[in-house]
């Protein structure tokens, strides 16, 4: 299963920042650690192409985040410090994003350690998203008829409302997000199909919402599936409100691939948030997506 990875390239934080860094090494090293992956199926990613990002970005705003020109108030909206690491970042988290389509679509599965960026708007990016990843790859394919149908099925605990506005009325992408209700963002756009859970929402009713509306993504005939499969939900994490167990998560990862698989459905797994404190428990939580994912998948 190739999967893809940019922490290599750091960006630099003030102390204390609450953005987890630390998050993306720690799952490369768990996945190994714990056999989930091997070496050889962990590639560094490689950068979009400026042209292509510019299908889902105006020019302007991305001219100003490649010459740092952008101003104070927007980079704090994305809240990370601009540098040219984070820029190199950016682009190369973008480029896993569609190298992990692309091998899904040749192999039935492939991941990104990295993206899920979905709160960045067309001019503007927010919630510690620059570029938003799938919206760029997505715009992208449908322009060159890679596939005509494309599912995103969200499940980050914060509404993916900026997938929603860059693809959220184009009749060739059904984008699902399942979320706090009272998480960010608080002014939604809305998506083909949002769920809205209660603060302390536990495994049972989680699962069971996902079982309930699975179904209304795979009646669109999917050609792709981009699973973002933030694990923000888990009752450890410090923006989630949700009240998920480490086993709710690894059910609700079974039930999108299996999903994704018994309808042979290519799926491209993408990352999304995670805060846990420690953030030992997000990092076990990604990886737990790739054993399950490992299980699912004999490849
Ligand atoms: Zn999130």
């Amino acid at each position: 299963m190739n999967v893809y990875y940019s922490d290599h390239i750091t960006f630099p934080l003030p102390a204390g920042h609450r953005f987890p860094a630390a998050k993306y090494a720690l799952l490369r090293q768990e996945l190994l650690q714990q056999n989930i992956l091997q070496e050889r199926e962990l590639i560094p990613a490689t950068h979009i192409a400026p042209e292509i990002v510019t299908l889902a970005h105006t020019q302007a705003y991305f001219n100003s985040i490649l010459d740092g020109s952008i101003d104070d108030r927007s980079m704090r909206q994305i809240g990370i410090p601009w540098s040219p690491e984070l820029v190199r970042r950016s682009l190369s988290s973008v480029g896993g994003s569609l190298q992990a389509a692309q091998d899904a679509l040749r192999q039935g599965i492939a991941g990104n350690l990295g993206g899920g960026t979905h709160h960045a708007m067309a001019d503007q990016g927010r919630g510690f998203c620059v570029f938003n990843d799938l919206a760029i790859v997505s715009l992208y394919w449908l322009q060159n008829q890679i596939v005509r149908k494309i599912a995103i099925i969200d499940l980050d605990v914060h509404q993916g409302d900026g997938n929603a506005a860059l693809l959220g009325k184009n009749p060739h992408v059904f984008t699902f997000s399942m979320h706090g209700a009272k998480n960010y963002p608080f002014h939604r756009v809305p998506s083909t199909l949002d769920i809205d859970l209660p603060d302390g929402t536990q495994d049972q009713e989680y699962l069971a919402a996902l079982e309930n509306a699975l179904p209304r993504v795979l009646a669109f005939r999917p050609e792709i599936i981009f699973y973002l499969a933030g694990v923000d939900p888990l009752a450890e994490d410090r923006l989630g409100r949700l009240q998920l167990s480490m086993q709710g998560l690894a059910q609700r990862d079974y039930l999108v691939l299996n999903a994704c698989r018994s309808n042979q459905i290519p799926v491209a797994i993408v990352m999304g948030g995670g805060y846990a404190q420690p953030i030992e428990h997000t990092a076990r939580a990604h990886a737990q997506t790739y054993r399950v994912a490992k299980e699912i998948y004999p490849i």
